[in-house]
């Protein structure tokens, strides 16, 4: 799969919001966007891009991308879940943010084994991460109600895995997936994730418009 490889904090700044790409220091005040505010990237980035309002297509074009960012998802990727959510009995827009919150990877992070999607997406590629004790190494498995996650013990001395499962309770839980067992580094799915548990700054109608079009 392709891969973003240059440097994320260009992104949040790209999108003008912290996205929460880098794990620890998102939370710090070195984040760039914390330091230097959202001033586009770029050597015009401040006098040109954002002297206009994006309206229109621009706007629900930027959400879109904004989205597919945070979650770390191609657009061939993000495509499928719209039309998996526009599918689905109830509101398009939260359907697809269901849809992608329940990503396993997504899971990995929320539950606090990695400090960002990122971090989380190795781990389930490396097979660090079972689901009711079976190892899965997918990271787009969608996790359901009652689903275990759970690092492998074999695993759980990882330095990086220890610090974010420390830590996780500065990054903010969820109410969808909750601690099991703290010391077998387990988190229990309680329910199917709901719209008050994604990022409240992320608009989805603008994507559901954009895709409709
Ligand atoms: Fe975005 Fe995190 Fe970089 Fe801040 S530190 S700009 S939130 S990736």
């Amino acid at each position: 799969m392709a891969r973003y490889r240059s440097a994320v904090c260009r992104l949040c700044r790209r999108e003008g919001a912290k996205l929460f790409l880098k794990g620890d220091r998102c939370f710090k005040p070195s984040c760039p966007i914390e330091k230097r505010g959202t001033q586009p990237p770029g050597q015009h980035g401040n006098s040109m891009r954002r002297g206009k309002a994006l309206q229109g297509y621009g706007l629900q074009l930027r959400e879109k991308q904004k989205v597919k960012r945070i979650y770390f998802v191609l657009e061939g990727q993000f495509r499928n879940y719209f039309e998996r959510a526009a599918r689905m009995k109830g509101i398009t827009g939260e359907n697809l943010l269901s849809l992608l919150e329940r990503r396993l990877d997504n899971a990995v992070y929320r539950a606090g084994f990695a400090t960002s999607r990122r971090q989380a997406r190795q781990l389930v590629n490396h097979g660090h991460v079972e689901v009711n004790g079976r190892k899965v190494d997918i990271p787009s498995f969608q996790v359901k109600a009652g689903d275990t996650v759970t690092i492998k013990e074999a695993s759980r001395k990882n330095a990086h895995v220890e610090g974010a499962w420390q830590t996780a309770g500065g990054r903010g839980r969820p109410n969808w997936i909750v601690p099991a067992d703290g010391a077998e580094m387990s988190a229990r799915v309680v329910t199917l994730p709901v719209r008050d548990d994604v990022d409240r700054s992320i608009n989805e109608q603008l994507i559901v418009e954009l895709y409709s079009k």
